[in-house]
């Protein structure tokens, strides 16, 4: 069974959106420009996609 490709945040499919790869430990993810500023801004929010991710310190603007 072949994975789809899908933004790791809104879940549309590379059909839908260009789709950006993230690596983060090892591992391929997808994110779709839409949603990339939610990964810079609020890493937080997408903290639950990548378990052991460090978030910034002061994030809390
Ligand atoms: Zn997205």
């Amino acid at each position: 069974m072949s994975e789809m490709k899908v933004c790791v945040n809104c879940k549309r499919s590379e059909e839908k959106t260009p789709l950006l790869v993230l690596t983060f430990k090892g591992e391929e993810n997808f994110i779709c420009a839409q949603c990339l500023p939610v990964l810079i801004h609020k890493m937080h929010v997408l903290a639950d996609k990548f378990p052991g991710i460090e978030l910034p310190q002061n994030a809390g603007q």
